[in-house]
């Protein structure tokens, strides 16, 4: 069984009385910095570009280049995309970093596929919210807090568990509860939701789409059927709030027994041999390797793939029927 750690396993003073510096201040970064200083942390904030270091000043931090921030903290939370990390760190993080800090991640990459190099004299800690930005901040606000997968890959002080723990905290992330993890691990399933099920996800949509257009359903009634009217949605929740098995009460028994007594049919449908490929890509480093040299190309894949796509296309027809959606 994993450890969940929750406010009661999470004292603050550990992180108290400590200048906690915030790198980044895009989804996560704005997040993180509002709920630890709500949370009674000394944070400051360090930037690169003049927009960011204005908002970061706008919401009233102490706004520093990034290594300035890092060689004042003691406590630094690096909220930069993950592409970008190890540049970063090379560029304006390592040589500034006080010997005996910590290193807070938001997310397991850059660590689990040595993207980083950071000095033997720091911590290197995780705590990665399962939840984008704007909830972080909202579920603070509110309350109710969301759930963090939180690890530590280094621990040079001895004393790697009890900030983390304060960091996640401060957070909200112990609220619900922090699942232990290593950075390995988190990076494994947020890769593998990414690969192995959103693409096979994709597919039963496009399928079904497919057979409900043949039989001459507007694709107006497809959208709202499968995302615009919010059911599926709403359904998802309902998995939180009742559990998956207990949320089939809120369906009609024509839809219970509709869905078990076809369930059977999908079994031969083999998934799992393409997850595993997608899996053995990820933990082997394979794809951590290819998406390193997609970047260092320029991106020619990423643009490819978009324009195959032809997202743009479909994102002007997807806003006409969204809109039409939109009440009045
Ligand atoms: P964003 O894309 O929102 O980060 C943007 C910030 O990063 C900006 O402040 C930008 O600064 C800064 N930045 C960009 N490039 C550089 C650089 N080369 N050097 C220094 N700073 C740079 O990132 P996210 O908040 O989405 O992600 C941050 C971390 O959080 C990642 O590890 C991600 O995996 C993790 N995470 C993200 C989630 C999400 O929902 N987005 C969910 C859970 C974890 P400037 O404007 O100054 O260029």
């Amino acid at each position: 069984m994993a450890r969940i750690f929750h406010d009661t396993d999470a004292p603050l003073d550990p992180v108290q009385n400590k200048t906690v510096a915030v790198i980044g201040y895009g989804n996560q970064g704005r997040a993180w910095a509002l709920n630890l200083r709500d949370s009674k942390l000394d944070v400051i904030v360090g930037t690169v570009a003049d927009a960011s270091q204005q908002a970061a000043s706008d919401d009233g931090f102490p706004a520093h280049t990034v290594g300035d921030a890092v060689a004042q903290a003691d406590v630094i939370c690096l909220l930069i995309p993950d592409e970008v990390m190890g540049e970063a760190v090379a560029a304006h993080i390592k040589d500034a970093l006080k010997p005996g800090a910590a290193v807070v991640f938001a997310s397991g990459y850059a660590v689990a596929y040595n993207e980083v190099d950071l000095p033997d004299t720091v911590d290197v800690v995780m705590v990665a919210p399962r939840m984008i930005g704007v909830g972080v901040r909202d579920s603070y606000v509110d309350g109710s807090g969301f759930i963090a997968f939180t690890g530590v890959e280094r621990d040079a002080t001895g004393n790697a568990w009890p900030v983390v723990l304060g960091v996640a905290r401060a957070l909200g992330a112990t609220k619900r509860g922090s699942v232990e993890m290593t950075f390995a691990q988190e990076a494994t399933i947020d890769l593998f939701v990414e690969q192995g099920i959103a693409p096979a996800l994709q597919k039963v949509w496009r399928d079904a789409a497919m057979v409900l257009l043949e039989k001459g359903i507007p694709i107006e009634a497809i959208l709202a059927e499968f995302y615009l009217s919010g059911e599926i949605e709403r359904t998802y929740r309902a998995m939180r709030e009742l559990g998956a098995t207990k949320q089939w009460q809120l369906h009609s028994q024509t839809s219970q027994y509709g869905t078990a007594s076809r369930a059977e049919r999908y079994n031969d449908v083999d998934l799992a041999s393409r997850m595993r490929i997608a899996i053995e890509e990820i933990t082997s480093g394979a794809f951590a390797k290819e998406w390193a040299a997609e970047r260092a190309a320029g991106y020619p894949k990423v643009k490819a793939l978009r324009e195959a796509e032809g997202r743009d296309a479909l994102m002007d027809f997807e806003d006409s029927v969204r809109r039409q959606f939109e009440p009045a």
